[in-house]
């Protein structure tokens, strides 16, 4: 397990206030990152590059702590009814991640000390909704279990749900770092999913995630600690060969989880817009993701905007091929979704 260690941190001074500043800003000395201060975390400046492309990798190396302001959640539908927002961005450099869209000018890691706060706002919404539970999703805008370890706040996040009879929380992660969770009380209420891929999608999209072993040893140790687990295969991409990386990826599964195991996965074939392609070639110029708009079916999406998505030929083959997977190595298993 290699823990992400910020190659600079901001604070915004208020955040000193609270101890979970205080806990954050000591660890951050004893691992000797240099700390600046920014007057907000929705503005800084003074992260080092000289080109566009060097201040992206030095803003995703770079924490920012503050205080969340806004204490109004997004919500998250469908598959969760509110974001919990505890972080955004990320320091892996995933080719396809929608973060290079969605998190424009601000890919720094930016994390949150009033907790307290945000639980509270939490809580308002879980009364809100009762006696229906209301699920949280912790992972829309980051990867939160790759930060924990600097931040404690994930697990503050698992117990409080584990708390609230009407609560549930999901969340995915391609890290795995674990440890901080698997001696918490989360009472069943949280779904724990990592993202996982064939052995070539790994290794030529992945950069600055978990090696695919580890995250799969962390998995299992995750449902061993009584969790609900959740596999997202994702992206799905016909690469030459796919259908025996695929094949071999749920072999290694199969060797560290168990038969029987109530899993649930996800499928979700790779999609880019063209938003997304002219970032991915500019940050990843020798990237071999392929975007190649005559090759794929434009699907519409809301409010006029789509996504080129595989052919519906190929979607089916891949889709197919998965769910046999699944079907003969996990038999238990349930398929939420292919898209
Ligand atoms: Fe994006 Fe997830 Fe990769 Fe981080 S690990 S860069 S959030 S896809």
């Amino acid at each position: 397990m290699r823990l992400f260690i910020p190659d600079f941190a901001f604070f915004e001074p208020e955040a000193l206030q609270y101890p979970i500043g205080r806990e954050i800003e000591q660890r951050l000395r004893a691992l000797n990152v240099p700390i600046r201060e920014t007057t907000s975390h929705n503005r800084v400046t003074g992260i080092p590059g000289d080109t566009p492309n060097e201040k992206y990798k030095n803003a995703k190396n770079t924490l920012v702590v503050g205080l969340r302001k806004t204490l109004t959640f997004d919500t998250s539908k469908p598959s969760a009814d509110y974001a919990i927002p505890i972080s955004t961005g990320c320091m892996g450099h995933c080719h396809y991640c929608y973060l290079q869209t969605t998190l424009g000018a601000k890919p720094y890691i930016r994390v949150y000390v009033n907790m307290d706060q945000i639980l509270d706002a939490a809580r308002g919404y879980i009364r809100e909704r009762a006696p229906e539970v209301t699920t949280f999703e912790a992972a829309c805008t980051s990867d939160p279990v790759g930060i924990e370890h600097l931040t404690g706040n994930l697990a503050r996040v698992v117990e409080f749900a584990g708390q609230e009879p009407l609560a549930r929380l999901r969340f995915v992660t391609k890290y795995d770092g674990v440890e901080p969770f698997l001696h918490l009380e989360h009472g069943g209420h949280t779904y724990f999913r990592f993202s996982v891929n064939a052995d070539y999608v790994i290794r030529h999209f992945e950069p600055g995630t978990a090696p695919f072993a580890e995250r799969l040893a962390a998995a299992s140790k995750v449902y061993q600690a009584g969790y609900k687990l959740g596999l997202i295969v994702a992206p799905l991409i016909r690469f030459e060969g796919w259908e025996d990386g695929y094949a071999q990826l749920f072999e290694r599964l199969a060797q560290h989880l168990p038969r029987d195991s109530d899993l649930r996965f996800e499928l979700i074939q790779h999609r880019f817009t063209a938003t997304a392609k002219r970032i991915i070639l500019e940050r990843y110029p020798k990237t071999k993701l392929e975007m190649d708009e005559t090759k794929r079916k434009y699907k519409w999406g809301r409010y006029g905007r789509g996504k080129w998505v595989y052919q519906d030929d190929e979607a089916t083959t891949l889709r197919r091929h998965l769910e046999g997977l699944i079907h003969t190595h996990f038999p238990l298993a349930t398929i939420e979704y292919f898209t």
